[in-house]
């Protein structure tokens, strides 16, 4: 009897420590946070230079500003890339209207996760909502864990597709696996620009905190195949990018991005081929040159992917 109750208060306890996160987790994502003027002017939409009908509501990171939103005008309606938080349609729609009567028809996923796609619910009610097989599947596999809505894409495909809409010819690549295995990489060819969702990010957060790749494991994400996969992006013909997070670039920083996603990927080969423990490996693996602050959890779970 003893046995069985403690084992209930351990379950119990966890379940509550659960629940606990998971609250957590969701007023975060349903609150917007508090921001000054200056925050909001570098979170107000723009037009990308050079790009015409091609605009920016940027994002510089997972836990205020969300991800980098791409908004293309065609005289077929209005393309949204990302659609940040839950609490943000109301918002990216009022900075559309700023430029455009056109109506909103096409809204595109790069990936599954709450700042990029959390708008999903609200713009389904009106447009067609798009994403990989995957993120579709990671969507409803983590309303199963957290009882939240999903707004997973209905329209999904798997390796390409291509919309022509207006004058305007948009393509959807997935690369292969990398940040999830349901990462999106929208190709505006005609005006040779890329959205990279989170397989390519860049700068600092509006907390002046620096950004980081994160490889999510749980959701099919992989070191070992992200550089191919930016490789397949840099096969493209453009010459401007907007990254998932981060101001908007040009084709070298991700060039850079996978140059250091290479060496951190080899560093980490090295020290297990060295028979360096999983326990070692953090202290071992140099990043600093790389201007990633990876902490060590994220280094341990590299070591587990990449070891034979
Ligand atoms: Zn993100
Ligand atoms: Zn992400």
């Amino acid at each position: 009897m003893l046995f069985a109750s403690l084992t209930c208060n351990v379950v119990n306890r966890s379940l509550l420590i659960s629940l606990l996160l998971l609250a957590s987790s969701v007023v975060s994502a349903a609150e917007p946070a508090a921001l000054t003027d200056e925050q909001l002017a570098k979170l107000s939409l723009r037009a990308v230079a050079g790009k015409t009908d091609l605009y920016v509501i940027p994002g510089f990171g997972g836990a205020v500003s969300g991800g980098n939103i791409a908004v293309l005008v065609t005289q077929d309606g209005v393309v949204v890339v990302d659609n940040k938080f839950d609490y943000s349609h109301d918002d990216i729609v009022s900075q559309i209207r700023s430029i455009t009567d056109q109506p909103i028809t096409t809204v595109l996923n790069t990936h599954h996760h709450f700042d990029h796609a959390g708008s999903n619910p609200h713009f389904l009610a009106y447009a067609q909502v798009i994403g990989h097989d995957n993120a579709r599947a990671n969507m409803l596999a983590n309303r199963r864990a957290s009882a939240d809505p999903t707004g997973a894409p209905p329209i999904t495909y798997s390796d390409t597709t291509t919309l022509h809409l207006g004058d305007h010819k948009i393509e959807l690549h997935h690369f292969g696996r990398g940040h999830t295995n349901g990462d999106t990489v929208v190709y505006f060819a005609d005006l040779k620009t890329v959205h990279t969702g989170d397989l390519f990010i860049w700068g600092e957060r509006l907390d002046g905190s620096k950004l980081a790749p994160f490889i999510d494991y749980d959701n099919g994400g992989s070191a070992r195949d992200w550089a191919g996969t930016l490789d397949k992006i840099l096969a493209l013909d453009f010459d401007t990018v907007i990254p998932g997070h981060g101001a908007v670039l040009t084709r070298s920083e991700i060039e850079t991005f996978r140059h250091r996603f290479e060496v951190l990927v080899g560093r980490v080969a090295q020290a297990i081929a060295a028979g360096i423990s999983r326990e070692g490996v953090a202290e071992a693996v140099e990043v600093e040159d790389l201007d990633w602050p990876l902490t060590a959890d994220r280094i341990e779970l590299i070591y587990d992917e990449l070891s034979p």
